[in-house]
Order: C-alpha cells, then sequence, then structure tokens
C-alpha cells in the first residue's frame, strides 16, 4: 500500500479525544484505528504487536545494535471536528488560493508558508473538518518505514519499538505510557510540521493553584474590616514582572500567565501557569509567586492567600544533552536526504519530554503537515514521503 493512500485512510477513521472524559482511553473511536493499525501490522508479519489495556499500541521488529523507538498519537484535536474528513488533494500547487468549500479558503496571503510549496502536491481539508495530519501523517511515516524494512530484508537495522498513543491532544498521552512495554534506548516522536527541524528544547512547566479568601461584611460598613479577595489578586497580579506574559513573548523568552479565575470579593480561585526554557528562571518566578504571597497575607491580617505550585512538565534538552547520538542520527538522516536540520524551542510541552523525564529520550521529528488543529491544516505530500526516507535512513545501520 503507497503511503499517502495508508494516510488518507487513516485520516477518514474519526479519532477526536475528549478532555471531559474520565474513560481510558478518553473516546473508544481512538480504538478504530488502533485496531486497523494492529491488523496492518500483522499483515506485514509483525507478530510481536499488541493493544494494551490503556489502548496504546506497542509493536517490536528485530534488528541489531540499540532499539530505536518511533512514536506517533492517534488523536485528533478537540477544538474541530475530525469526523467525516473528506481529504483533497491538490495536484502541483501554483501558488493561488485553495478553496475548501462555499465558505473557506486556504490562502498564502493568510499562510504564507504555503508558498514554500510551491509545485509539490497537498492534501487539505474540505473546509468542515480538521485533516488530521497531526498526527495521521506520524503513523503513516513509522508505517510506511516499516513496510519499506520488511521488504527489503537485505537491508540491516536497528531493533525497532513502536507505540501508538490515545490522548495526546489532550495531555494524557504520556500518563500511560510504559518505557518497558517499549523498550527501546531512545526514541522520536514524529508529530511536527517543518521536516527540516529536529525539535529537542521545549519548556519547563510548573502549574499554580491560587486561592485568595477575603473577609466579607456589609460594604457600607467595610472601612478597615472588608477585605475583597478579587482586590487581593489584583494586587498579588501587579507584584509580578509587567511584560513576562504570553502577550509579550517569543523565542526562548518565558512568561507567567493566569487562567481560569472563579470566585467573588469574599472568596476567589485562580490557575496559573509558569513557562521558561532555563529552570533556574523558572524558579525564579516561583520565588516571586511565594513572596507575593507572602507580602498579601502580612499586609491584611484576617485574610488567607495561597500559591500551591506543582511540576507540569520539563526541558527535554537535558537529558537529550547526555546522549548526543539521538541528534547525531537523525541530522545525518537529514542531510542525507536533503535537508539541512534546523531546531526550534517548542514553546510547549511533547509527550517525548515526558518519555525523556522519565528515562527515554524522545526528540520530536516533522510530518510535512501544517496548520494542525483547525481546517486550514494541509500535508505537502513531497515532504511526507521524504520523511519515510529520513526514518529509513535512522533505522538504518
Ligand atoms: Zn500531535
Amino acid at each position: 500500500m503507497k503511503a499517502i493512500d495508508r494516510f488518507i485512510k487513516y485520516v477518514k477513521i474519526n479519532t477526536k479525544s475528549d478532555d471531559k472524559s474520565e474513560a481510558i482511553p478518553s473516546t473508544a473511536i481512538q480504538l478504530d484505528l488502533m485496531k486497523v493499525l494492529l491488523e496492518e501490522l500483522k499483515e506485514l508479519g509483525i507478530d510481536n504487536a499488541f493493544i494494551d489495556e490503556y489502548g496504546n499500541l506497542y509493536a517490536h521488529i528485530d534488528g541489531e545494535g540499540e532499539t530505536i523507538g518511533l512514536n506517533a498519537h492517534v488523536d485528533t484535536a478537540t477544538n474541530i471536528s475530525g469526523e467525516n474528513v473528506k481529504p483533497q488533494i491538490i495536484l502541483s500547487y501554483n501558488g493561488q488560493d485553495i478553496k475548501l468549500n462555499d465558505e473557506y479558503t486556504l490562502s498564502s496571503k493568510q499562510f504564507p508558508t504555503l508558498l514554500k510549496h510551491i509545485g509539490k502536491d497537498l492534501v487539505t481539508t474540505s473546509g468542515d473538518t480538521l485533516l488530521g495530519a497531526d498526527d495521521k501523517a506520524g503513523i503513516a511515516i513509522i508505517m510506511g518505514a516499516v513496510d519499506y524494512l520488511i521488504s527489503h530484508p537485505e537491508i540491516k537495522h536497528h531493533p525497532i519499538a513502536i507505540s501508538f498513543t490515545c490522548d495526546e491532544e489532550i495531555g494524557r498521552g504520556a500518563r500511560y505510557f510504559s518505557l518497558e512495554k517499549m523498550n527501546a534506548s531512545y526514541a522520536y516522536t514524529i508529530d511536527g510540521g517543518d521536516i527540516s527541524y529536529i525539535n529537542y528544547e521545549n519548556f519547563n512547566a510548573k502549574g499554580v493553584k491560587l486561592t485568595f479568601e477575603g473577609i466579607a461584611i456589609h460594604p457600607g460598613s467595610g472601612k478597615d474590616k472588608l477585605i475583597n479577595a478579587v482586590l487581593l489578586l489584583n494586587e498579588f497580579l501587579n507584584e509580578l514582572p509587567k511584560n513576562d506574559n504570553p502577550y509579550h513573548s517569543e523565542g526562548y523568552e518565558g512568561f507567567w500567565h493566569i487562567d481560569d479565575v472563579n470566585g467573588n470579593s469574599q472568596y476567589l480561585e485562580a490557575e496559573m501557569i509558569l513557562r521558561d526554557f532555563d529552570i533556574d528562571r523558572l524558579n525564579k518566578r516561583v520565588e516571586i509567586i511565594n513572596l507575593s504571597i507572602e507580602k498579601l497575607n502580612s499586609k491584611y491580617p484576617g485574610s488567607k492567600s495561597k500559591a500551591i505550585i506543582y511540576d507540569s512538565y520539563s526541558n527535554m534538552k537535558e537529558y537529550v544533552d547526555k546522549k548526543p547520538i539521538v541528534i547525531e542520527k537523525a541530522k545525518e538522516a537529514m542531510i542525507k536526504n536533503g535537508l539541512e536540520p534546523k531546531s526550534a524551542p517548542i514553546r510547549g510541552g511533547t509527550d517525548g519530554a515526558t518519555f525523556s523525564k522519565m528515562g527515554l529520550v524522545t526528540p520530536n521529528l516533522g510530518t510535512g503537515g501544517y496548520n494542525c488543529h483547525g481546517r486550514y491544516e494541509y500535508l505537502v505530500i513531497q515532504d511526507f514521503e521524504k520523511m519515510i526516507d529520513v526514518v529509513i535512513d535512522i533505522l538504518k545501520i
């Protein structure tokens, strides 16, 4: 089966996850694709493949040397439908607007990156769903590379460990991931965009649960007595560095970001996230928060301000630096296929960051998919196919 046909087959299977669901996996429809993948792996002659009790699929293929892992996720983003996806193929893109349907047009004025793909073939949506290249392109790349190596037994390659995971889009992709079942020396997530990029730096992330308890009393007789929780939050926010928020930051700059706020003048809860590539800078933010809370508590006796700080994920760079072969191998394979390897900091987290922290160093590679999580998502077919060759070269000895 041609890799692009595989991709088209996968995107037609709805696998949207659901952050409101506590089921494992969050939606049973993700297993529909898992079963198809298991079937395909068996047809390729890979008997050592199974879906575990959490819905994750693992497969192993013998080879020589260190075991290299490959990971992609089956689910698609929750913010737009993934049902009844009708992919459209645009042959030899000419730079003009692409009409997705009567209402929506994919235009290079809005998405100038499109102009980099003139002359190449694209797969787009039909305007009313996402495409699901994130991350079904990653799955099809892994399947394509494995298919090629199995049908060319004369090519010597590393032992291969595959994992396809559920619920990445709702932040649970690594929750039920098993290092033992994966059993690899290092791995790659194939879950990025531009195929010239290998990403191995991401934010260190912490979350903060804030609570402010004021003192309620009739406002008319509130003099020196009424303490308003909303004003406590306001005063707290004023203590934080003004420009360190998402509106003002990019590249390697970190931020604090106030998110969910719930409550009233008597009691208020708020969620905050803290992000920094540099761990010392992140810890500095924690210090500022703790100091501001202390200040409020001593300034307003009787009120209670509290900040509970917890770890979310960490920068994989420190783990990657200890195993340089992982990046070297990928860069070599990219250069061999005519790419000029680049890297950029990921201003978020990846499942690979969590795998790395667990002990399996896992940088991220591209798929040739762009504009993920929306109706303007598209895949560049030639880049997608080239990525199969890159993965094959990573696996080769
Ligand atoms: Zn993804």
